[in-house]
């Protein structure tokens, strides 16, 4: 402290001196190494000395109460939307920001000195002094911290402060993503820099993404060697793999663990993709009208529930997106396009596209046409490619508009909900009796509307007839179903043997109670579960 004695030394210099003083005054009692904790330098491993020292600071209450007015207003949105109480707490804690930077590189303070002492702040370098018309000015040598300068990027990097053609066309911008652990420290003073110099809010929508965390939940890093380098990926299983991944765990309002497999997943899907596209371009005939989705009056059941299940997926995914919320966009894209379509609607038409029915294709082309507009933004690369090879097709999917298909049949999703219970019991039916498919008989109730009927049967692969004597009978419509005795039987009868022997090992184990004392409750519970799991396969496999 100036004018205090040892003012201006180094603490080591000034702790000697101190001790020499108070031993020439007689009150030093004794002198003993004592242990405690030092600040070091992590670089050159020197021992820290606090050192006061002047420094800029900016006043933050105006820009802090027009970035909570903005907020108030409604002209920022977070998404997920708790992240805006992160931002908003810290706004009301803030404190003015020590904005100086001792350092060889950065945006210089804006501030010039002249050789009276005196002082002018000013964005562009003035002339001369405002005080006594000195000409002698130097600017300080401070720097503005790396954040403030990062505060200016929405419009310092469009040209600002000079009135471009960028800066009009982009300024201000749409969306902000980011990451969680930068909200206050960038995000939050964009937009309070923004507010003070452009007088608008930089960006509307602020999208906060998770962490992804290695496979074990530990932080993925170079360093440690958890991280997963992207192209490797690529490589393995495709950009649109990769991306559609990406974008169904981005939002995630959790931290979410790497897991390979779901990448893998959607190769699968795209492979699936590919091969749906093939079988429909395969049906002969002259194929669809320019435009698909033509057809006006939808003849078969199969083709209405289709219809209507896409105009439910189209309304999703947009929703997803709308709301930030691309995870619920991809999943209701791959459910339709993967379950809905491929499993059950090409399963449906199979015969009808093979024999070149123009309503199927027609049906099936515009589901194509629409799921690669749906899935495009997450999917760029197949489905524009695909898209390219059905017909109708001359411009960029890329180019297309957004599907805003809308049809609604309460009537033929009922029906066909219906259809997909009934045959989903005959395949369990199916697979407990060990029996082939196609084969096998079924009979429903005249109460079972005839087209439901026929549908389930030939989904299903088995005959209709009218009337079953013998048979299971089943639970998703009055009626029975029975499948021919013989090899089927064979392999149902070793099975029913395999899974037998399998419960009586698993039942001494369980009865033993040395083994209950000793193994560990996971152990345990998961053989209990086993047992279970094999007495209900027994139960289905015996009925
Ligand atoms: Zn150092
Ligand atoms: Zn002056």
């Amino acid at each position: 402290v100036p004018g205090l004695p040892y003012d201006g030394l180094p603490a080591l210099e000034a702790r000697r001196r101190i001790v020499e003083d108070l031993k020439a005054a007689g009150l030093i009692v004794k002198a003993e190494p004592y242990t405690h904790e030092v600040g070091h330098c992590d670089r050159c491993d020197a021992v820290i000395e606090p050192l006061i020292s002047e420094q800029w600071w900016l006043r933050m209450e105006v820009m802090r109460d027009k970035a909570l007015q903005a907020s108030a207003a409604g002209k920022v949105r977070w998404h997920p939307a708790r992240y805006e109480r992160t931002y908003l707490d810290w706004l009301h804690g803030l404190r003015d920001w020590n904005v100086g930077r001792q350092l060889w590189l950065g945006h210089r303070v804006p501030v010039y000195h002249c050789e009276n002492g005196h002082q002018v702040v000013a964005v562009v370098r003035p002339r001369e002094c405002t005080e006594c018309g000195s000409a002698a000015l130097t600017q300080d040598p401070d720097v503005l911290d790396t954040w403030f300068s990062s505060a200016l990027w929405p419009f310092a990097t469009l040209g600002w402060p000079e009135e471009t053609e960028d800066l009009k066309a982009f300024y201000p911008n749409d969306m902000n993503s980011t990451a969680r652990e930068i909200i206050n420290l960038w995000v939050s003073r964009m937009i309070m820099t923004g507010l003070e110099f452009m007088g608008e809010v930089p960006f509307v929508d602020v999208a906060i993404h998770c962490q992804v965390q290695a496979a074990d939940g530990r932080r993925m890093s170079k360093s440690l060697g958890t991280g997963v380098d992207p192209r490797d990926l690529i490589e393995r299983y495709g950009t649109d793999a990769v991306r559609a991944w990406a974008a169904s765990v981005a939002m995630s309002s959790q931290d979410v663990r790497f897991d390979e497999s779901r990448v893998e997943g959607y190769r699968r899907f795209c492979n699936k993709l590919w091969n749906a596209t093939r079988l429909v371009l395969r049906s002969p005939g002259a194929g669809p009208a320019e435009a698909p989705g033509a057809l006006e009056v939808h003849e078969h059941l199969e083709d209405r529930w289709v219809m209507s299940r896409l105009s439910n997926a189209c309304a999703a995914v947009t929703a997803g997106i709308e709301d930030f919320k691309f995870q619920d966009s991809m999943a209701a894209a791959y459910d339709f396009a993967w379950n809905e379509f491929c499993d059950w609607y090409l399963e449906a038409v199979k015969e009808r596209l093979r024999a070149g029915d123009a309503a199927a294709q027609d049906v099936a082309y515009f589901c194509l046409d629409n799921v690669f507009r749906l899935l495009h933004p997450f999917m760029p690369f197949v489905t524009e490619e695909l898209w390219s090879r059905t017909p109708g097709h001359h411009e960029f999917v890329m180019r297309s508009s957004w599907p805003a298909f809308q049809f609604v049949d309460t009537v033929a999703e009922a029906a066909f909900g219906h259809v997909m219970r009934i045959v989903e019991e005959i395949r369990g039916h199916r697979q407990a009796a060990g029996a082939q498919r196609p084969g096998g008989k079924l009979a429903l109730d005249a109460s079972t509307d005839r087209t439901v009927a026929a549908l389930s049967a030939r989904l299903a692969l088995v005959e209709l007839v009218d009337d079953l004597t013998e048979g299971t009978p089943l639970g998703a419509a009055p009626g029975r179903v029975s499948f021919p005795q013989g090899a089927g039987d064979t392999k149902r009868q070793a099975e029913l043997r395999r899974l037998t022997s399998d419960l009586e090992k698993t039942d001494a184990k369980l009865a033993n109670p040395d083994f209950r004392t000793k193994a560990p409750f996971d152990i345990v519970r998961k053989l209990e579960e086993r047992a279970a799991e094999l007495r209900a396969a027994i139960d289905r496999l015996s009925s």
